[in-house]
């Protein structure tokens, strides 16, 4: 494309501007502007011996790399126009790092000052990111009830109340981390399946994601089905089905952002129709494998939602002509030094006997 000679007196523009003018949608004003709209992308090889068609939803293409921009964009507009957020004040958050890394974004765009409390759990990769993206961090032990005055929920809580022109996001009790969704991710998936769609399967952190996805799909369909994944370790499947908050279901285990130790007020459990629960080490083989098979690099509760998908099909929930699209959530970059470690792996014991002869491609030369 070449630029017109008006181009030079100033007065014109460039044909280049012209035609970005043309396609207006191309060109953005800043990294928000791409915030969702994020690809609905066939999987064909993972899960081919099931019937049904299987799509992911693919969050990695937002700008922050994960679904959390949604909500971190959302919220805090939504902050901005009820007149709670001004120019200069402080961001504070709980995170297991992509909504940090989602909110320190939108802080520098915004001109926003940001606090985030961590768990220790969180890779040092993701820490790392935050530091970059200009955020203060706080790593809190991850081993701590959420009432604990360690646990990152008490520290951010507390960082809140003593600190003037602050606004705590608390994603886990924030009606608006699921009204981000049932505004975006809902109708996003109806368009692109053209209201095809049969089942809907996600993760549950903080439950935004699922919850308000399925309320706008629910609203279209009362007959899509919702369903959760969950990890072992986690209250959330046990809650969904029996309405208790059993102790005896938390302990530790290894997947970032999925399941939980309390109860979220942003898991809308009467739109989930159940919950699946994955282990720590089939997600990790499966995240690999999605790499491997679909070309995806996607995060570790990407393999655990596929996970799920395995294990639903095994039981034949899906049937011939069922569209299931899945949610994955963020991208592998994060998970280097974790699930897509050999080294990690083969710490975690995660490289039996089963699984070890894939493990390795490697061939040192000396
Ligand atoms: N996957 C990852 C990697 C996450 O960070 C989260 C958020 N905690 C989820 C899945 C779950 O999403 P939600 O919080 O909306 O339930």
């Amino acid at each position: 494309m070449s630029r017109s000679n008006s181009y030079f007196n100033g007065i014109e523009q460039t044909d280049i501007q012209r035609a970005f003018m043309k396609h207006r949608h191309q060109v953005f004003d800043n990294v928000l502007d791409l915030v969702g709209k994020t690809p609905l992308i066939k999987i064909n090889k993972i899960a081919s011996k099931y019937k049904g068609n299987f799509y992911a939803k693919v969050e990695s293409f937002n700008p922050g790399q994960s679904s959390k921009d949604r909500i971190a964009l959302y919220i805090i507009e939504q902050a901005e126009k009820e007149g709670i957020l001004k120019p200069g004040d402080t961001i504070i958050e709980t995170t297991s790092g992509n909504t940090g890394f989602s909110i320190a974004m939108v802080s520098i765009i915004k001109g926003y000052d940001c606090i985030l409390a961590v768990s220790s759990k969180s890779s040092a990769d993701k820490i790392d990111m935050l530091k970059t993206m200009g955020a203060k961090v706080y790593v809190c032990p991850a081993h701590v009830s959420a009432d604990d005055p360690r646990s990152y929920y008490q520290v951010a809580k507390r960082l809140h109340e003593d600190m003037k022109g602050s606004v705590y996001i608390n994603q886990y009790f924030n009606q608006l981390n699921i009204d981000a969704h049932y505004a975006s991710t809902g109708p996003e998936i109806w368009k692109q399946t053209e209201g095809k769609i049969t089942h809907l399967v996600a993760c549950s952190g903080t439950g935004g994601t699922i919850s308000g996805t399925a309320k706008y799909l629910k609203e279209q369909n009362p007959n899509i089905k919702i369903i959760g994944v969950d990890a072992f370790g986690s209250v959330l499947k046990k809650y969904h089905e029996t309405r208790e908050f059993d102790e005896k279901e938390i302990y530790p285990y290894r997947i970032e952002g999925l399941g939980k130790n309390l109860i979220p007020a942003a898991t809308d459990f009467d739109v989930i129709d159940k919950f699946v629960k994955v282990t720590d080490e089939d997600s990790a083989h499966m995240a690999r494998a999605i790499a491997k098979t679909e070309g995806l690099f996607v995060g570790y509760t990407s393999g655990a939602a596929m996970q799920a998908i395995i294990q639903l099909g095994d039981d034949n929930e899906f049937g011939e002509n069922d569209n299931i699209v899945i949610i994955f959530p963020d991208h592998g970059s994060r998970y280097m030094s974790k699930v897509y470690s050999d080294k990690w792996m083969n710490e975690q014991g995660f490289f039996d006997s089963v699984h070890e002869a894939s493990a390795q491609k490697i061939q040192y030369i000396k």
